[in-house]
């Protein structure tokens, strides 16, 4: 069993931050991890979080084009019908955009098929194309504890995947943001993984994930983001800080355990 405290101190101690949430209703502890989880969910309201938010941008910005032509609706109506493995084949041999180019590995996406919680990120970086997992490396040791601190566990109950499946470089061979092109031609695998799942929650972790997902202006403020349940086809999404963005801006680190109680609050209501 994992209690709220010891969550609590989990993240709090990853994070590097001190006490900043105490649960109000003690005595909604149950015996398993799930039901545990869902009570204190419950015992945080949305409008007990949303005013923790203070207007910061989420960084990541869009820099490069890659023009990639636009997928037909035959193409669209494939993938949409595909089952998982039919859609692993597609992605691993996928040509759609330039990105397939410098690859070493696609980065499929990891966890459970049937998740309640799914997390969404960027694109690969170095270590993701090298292994072929998302989220590997330091910023995906920061997105584990963020997963222990709500009470779930990479593989377990959570889904892990990124917005395009191949890693964006810049000419200097260094991670960069994906173009509006690469999002749009790898979206449609996002969308066939996120009817699949089912997801009770969405997490969008940085802006890129949180303007595809939205379909939101690129002139949005992520401060207009942040701070609101928002739905993607019928699902809660969230958006949160990048893990990598996180590590190399630490005051943040606050703010991300604000929208992961927004997120657990919205989890509680769903179920
Ligand atoms: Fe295909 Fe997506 Fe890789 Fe582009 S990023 S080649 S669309 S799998």
């Amino acid at each position: 069993m994992t209690s709220s405290t010891e969550r609590n101190a989990v993240f709090l101690h990853e994070m590097g931050l001190g006490p900043i949430w105490t649960r109000r209703d003690s005595t909604a502890v149950g015996n398993e991890l799930q039901t545990t989880v869902q009570e204190d969910y419950r015992a945080v309201s949305i409008s007990d979080v949303q005013s923790a938010w203070a207007s910061e941008e989420i960084e990541t910005s869009i820099t490069q084009n890659d023009m990639v032509p636009p997928l037909s609706a035959d193409a669209h109506a494939d993938i949409a019908q595909m089952s998982w493995d039919e859609l692993r084949q597609a992605v691993a041999g996928c040509t759609r955009c330039g990105l397939c180019r410098n690859r070493t590995k696609t980065v499929f996406g990891v966890g459970d098929e049937k998740a309640k919680w799914l997390f969404v990120g960027e694109g690969p970086g170095r270590n993701e194309d090298l292994q072929g997992e998302p989220f590997v490396g330091p910023a995906g040791k920061l997105l584990d504890n963020m997963l222990i601190a709500i009470g779930v566990r990479r593989g377990v109950n959570t889904y892990i995947a990124n917005v395009v499946k191949c890693r964006p470089t810049d000419e200097n061979g260094r991670d960069r943001a994906p173009t509006p092109q690469e999002v749009a031609a790898c979206m449609p695998y996002l969308q066939r993984q996120i009817a699949l799942i089912q997801p009770t929650v969405i997490v969008a972790l940085g802006k890129t994930a949180a303007l595809a997902l939205l379909g939101a202006d690129p002139a949005t403020p992520v401060s207009k983001l942040r701070g609101t349940v928002h739905q993607y086809a019928g699902h809660p999404l969230i958006v949160t800080y990048h893990p990598a963005y996180l590590l190399r801006n630490p005051v943040d680190k606050r703010k991300t355990w604000a929208d992961l109680c927004l997120a657990m609050a919205a989890y509680g209501n769903a179920g």
